[in-house]
Parts: C-alpha cells; sequence; structure tokens
C-alpha cells in the first residue's frame, strides 16, 4: 500500500543546489519542506524572503519531516550513507538529486562531462565552442549556476552542458544525456566511497541511456566503461599506436591534436598549457562534433579559451620565480598532471584534507622535476612521509608559512607552484578562499 504523505518533497540541504531544487518543486506546484544541519545555512535568510510558505527545519536533521515527504531530495554536499538518508531508504522513500529534478524537466539534449579531472574546463571549452559554433547553449551544473537555475532562466535553451560530480550522479536516474564523457578516473573522495569500484560506478551512471560516449582509451577505469549498446568517440594521449580516432600526434616534429590521420590544431596554438589540457580539449571535440557542431569553429575557440581561475593560474614573476596559482588540484593525480605540465623546475606547495588517497603519482611526477615540496596543513605528515623519497620537504603550519619556506628553497627561474593534492576544508571554506589567500599572499611578495 501506498504511504500517505502530506509532503511532496523534503529537501536536505539548503546550499546552492537545495535552494535552486526547493525553487524548482515550489514553482511546480509541489508542497515542500527543507532541512538543513546547520544552524545558519548559507541561503535560509533568501528562502524566507523570497518563499515563507516554505518550511525550513535548521540546526538538524528532523527524522519525522523526512518521513513525511513523498520524496527525498538531497543536496550533493551530504554524504548519502548518512542514517537519516539510510532510514529514508529504509522506507522505501524515493532519494533523488538536483539533477534528477532536472532531467524530469528538461526537453533540450543535455551534455554531460564527469571524470575525477578537467570537469569544469571541458564544460567551458564546450561552452566557448557552442557559442563560436552559433549554437545557443547554457553551462553549469557542479561548477555553478546549478542546472535548475540555468533552465529556470533560459528554458529555450538549444542545449545544456553540465559539469557533473559523482555525487550527483548518485541520486540521478533518469538523465539521459545526447552526449556524455568520463574524462579520467583516479582515487578521489574515497573518504565517501567504499573503494574505486564503487567511485568508478558512480561516475559511470552518467552513461545510463546516453546517445553517444566520448571516453579516455588511455584509462584503464574508463575503458571498462564501454558498452555495446552505446556508440563510443575514443580519445588519447597515445600517438597513430592506438586505436583512439581523436588523438595526440607529431607531424613533422611538431605536435597537434589530430582527428585520424587529420591535424586539427597545434598543441602549442591552445592558449591552455599542459599535456591534460591538451587532452580535455580532444575530449571537448569529440563531444561537440557528436552533437553535429562544425569543427572549425570550435578549434578557433579553442585558440582563444582561457584556462580559468585557480587552474594552471599564473599570477606573475615576483623574485624571479613564476607563481602559479593550481588551488582547485584538489587531488594527487590533479597535482601530478599540474607538475608534468611544467617546463622549469617545481618547489610544489601542497596540502590539506588528504581524503584517504595515496600520493604515489604525484611522488613519481615530482622525482622527474621536482626541486623541492613544502607541505602544510592537516595531512602534512603523510604527504611528507609519500614525497620525501623523491625530493627534500619541509613540514610547516599553513599556506603563510609555506610560501616563506618556497621562495628560500627556490631559485631564479623555479616555478612556485600550489597544486595542493588535497581538499582545503581543514584551514578554508573552499579551493577559491584558498586561492585567493595565496594570490594575496604572493602579491604582498611583490610589494615588498
Ligand atoms: P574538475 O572540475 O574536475 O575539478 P578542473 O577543470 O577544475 O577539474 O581542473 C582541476 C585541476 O585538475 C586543474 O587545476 C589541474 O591541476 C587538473 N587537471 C585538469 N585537467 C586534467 C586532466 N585531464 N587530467 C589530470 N589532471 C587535470
Amino acid at each position: 500500500m501506498k504511504r500517505a504523505t502530506e509532503l511532496d518533497a523534503v529537501v536536505l540541504g539548503l546550499g546552492e543546489s537545495g535552494f535552486a531544487s526547493a525553487c524548482h518543486l515550489l514553482a511546480a506546484g509541489r508542497r515542500v519542506a527543507v532541512i538543513d544541519t546547520r544552524e545558519q545555512p548559507p541561503r535560509a535568510a533568501e528562502l524566507r524572503d523570497r518563499h515563507p510558505e516554505i518550511h525550513l527545519h535548521t540546526g538538524g536533521f528532523d527524522d519525522a519531516l523526512i518521513a513525511r515527504a513523498a520524496e527525498v531530495v538531497i543536496s550533493p554536499g551530504l554524504d548519502p550513507r548518512h542514517a537519516g538518508i539510510r532510514e529514508a531508504k529504509r522506507r522505501g522513500q524515493p532519494v533523488i538529486g538536483e539533477i534528477e529534478l532536472f532531467a524530469r524537466s528538461v526537453n533540450a539534449p543535455v551534455m554531460a562531462i564527469t571524470g575525477s579531472n578537467g570537469k569544469s574546463t571541458v564544460t567551458r571549452m564546450l561552452a566557448a565552442m557552442a557559442r563560436a559554433a552559433g549554437v545557443d547553449a547554457m553551462a553549469g551544473g557542479n561548477l555553478g549556476p546549478p542546472a535548475l537555475t540555468l533552465l529556470e532562466n533560459r528554458p529555450d535553451a538549444e542545449v545544456f552542458i553540465l559539469e557533473l560530480s559523482s555525487f550527483q550522479l548518485e541520486s540521478t536516474v533518469s538523465l539521459r544525456p545526447q552526449v556524455a564523457t568520463v574524462l579520467n578516473l583516479s582515487p578521489d573522495h574515497l573518504d565517501r566511497y567504499d573503494g574505486m569500484t564503487d567511485y568508478a560506478a558512480a561516475k559511470a551512471r552518467i552513461l545510463q541511456g546516453a546517445g553517444h560516449a566520448v571516453l579516455n582509451a588511455d584509462d584503464d577505469w574508463v575503458r571498462g566503461m564501454a558498452d555495446d549498446a552505446t556508440p563510443v568517440s575514443w580519445f588519447s594521449a597515445r600517438g597513430a599506436s592506438g586505436a583512439a580516432r581523436w588523438r595526440l600526434g607529431t607531424v613533422d616534429g611538431v605536435d597537434w591534436l589530430m582527428y585520424d590521420d587529420q591535424p586539427l590544431l597545434r598543441q602549442r596554438d591552445l592558449s591552455v598549457v599542459g599535456r591534460h589540457n591538451a587532452l580535455n580539449a580532444l575530449a571537448a571535440l569529440a563531444m561537440g562534433e557528436a552533437a553535429g557542431w562544425p569543427l572549425q569553429p570550435m578549434c578557433r575557440a579553442l585558440e582563444t579559451f582561457q584556462s580559468l581561475p585557480h587552474r594552471g593560474e599564473r599570477l606573475g614573476v615576483h623574485r624571479d620565480r613564476l607563481w602559479v596559482n593550481d588551488s582547485k588540484a584538489t587531488n594527487a593525480a590533479s597535482a601530478a598532471a599540474a607538475v608534468a605540465g611544467m617546463e622549469q623546475p617545481v618547489v610544489l606547495l601542497a596540502g590539506g584534507d588528504a581524503k584517504g588517497q595515496s600520493f604515489e603519482v604525484l611522488a613519481a611526477a615530482l622525482a622527474d622535476r621536482g626541486r623541492a615540496a613544502v607541505v602544510y596543513g592537516r595531512d602534512a605528515d603523510a604527504l611528507a612521509r609519500s614525497l620525501a623519497s623523491s625530493l627534500p620537504v619541509e613540514c610547516v603550519d599553513d599556506l603563510e608559512a609555506a610560501v616563506e619556506a618556497a621562495e628560500r628553497r627556490s631559485q631564479p627561474g623555479d616555478v612556485v607552484l600550489l597544486s595542493p593534492a588535497c581538499a582545503s576544508l581543514d584551514q578554508y571554506t573552499d579551493y577559491r578562499a584558498r586561492g585567493e589567500h595565496f594570490r594575496a599572499l604572493v602579491e604582498a611578495l611583490a610589494d615588498e
């Protein structure tokens, strides 16, 4: 027998995405309540102001209230293993997320992007390519604005380009994107999963019902996600030896982005640096082509595409060192890609919350071009232990001390790279606050 419910939905978590979900449900005429465990969730005042009719419960989980709802809408920041959510599932309540609400309402095609690293970059690249190709696209999702906000602002858009995290994918069942990509998979967020297999399964959900898949042929986990029912465009950093049609290759000593044997764009003409970004560009091209966009304007868009703040962002040359802000690198694989992308010797600043990961790949990249590492924050000791076999490591308390130590340990011509390989939440509100603090510390060096 169906349970009698007084509420159509209860939204758990009042961040950006929870706020958008609550507004969307209310606009659709649904009876909705919102719960947040914080006393003062970020959007509480705005919600009370705009929609006083929505019941808002703060300062804890209200299990009785959750039990009264037909559906439970969870925010990506909430661990689905939380007792309150487990209990809801046990009662048989559907537990969904903002992207599921979006999927139920959207009529236009969706291009969906996931992976451990490079999601925001590829999303932005695709948005720039759409503009160049004359396609009226809206882009957002995980990096913001939330998918439902895009839909509310521009219900008539031709296509929606969405960056999706594994957390968002876990609570989505009916997205069926026109084109979907999994860029790569490396250990991340393992504190929230029971292992890599679980994490990979969450990412692979993006391919359910997809019209076309764009997959990384160099990544074992991603290769395993291909199925016979979905056409695949493969991309790869390997040359002609691999089976991928979208690949990096060399013609007369020059590095190109290629499609089969057709050179499309010189790597050095890409405005973003590093091999990882060349791969991001290939994935974006393959997605655009699968959507039927013309190649020429897509390539021109890549030549002028600017990297996003906090992702390999050059802060300038001070005291004869190049200072680079890569605060968005929150796992070992992304920091390793950033180190490997540098041409000069690197003094690395890393630290924060390690989320249970191993730093082996970072140690390997540093063995190649690291001069020294300065580690700080909660998991500094674990980092120091992992990196010490590759290069000299100094442990300090915080980023300010790390900048001082980096200046001491670097030589003229070096790069000082903040690519923390960890989450920032032990000392900052997010990676942006960490990157802005670094920028301020570097600017202070310039003023002295
Ligand atoms: P995401 O949105 O997945 O976090 P971003 O595009 O914001 O990814 O890039 C975050 C960081 O990941 C960058 O600062 C860079 O260090 C690294 N990175 C970007 N693209 C790749 C890639 N294809 N492979 C490995 N690391 C990458």
